[in-house]
């Protein structure tokens, strides 16, 4: 299952599991559109690999289980 980081990875922005707009590699490193679409020409800067849209969680099974809490930006 996937974890649903919370915010961008390169610039903090935030990015709600029921919201278009993250973009992750096959690790789960997570950018924002504006990143991945801008800076990181759609390639993981961590592992290289490419970066794809996020997968939509939400209503019930967003509630059920819930998105990541745990922010990766800065670290
Ligand atoms: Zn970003
Ligand atoms: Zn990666």
């Amino acid at each position: 299952m996937l974890e649903l980081r919370p915010d961008c990875e390169r610039c903090g922005a935030d990015l709600p599991a029921d919201q278009a707009g993250a973009q992750i590699c096959s690790f789960e490193c997570t950018f924002c559109s504006a990143c991945a679409s801008g800076a990181l020409a759609g390639i993981c800067p961590n592992c290289g690999g490419d970066l794809q849209a996020r997968p939509l969680r939400v209503g019930a099974a967003l509630v059920r289980f819930p998105a990541g809490v745990e922010r990766k930006h800065g670290r």
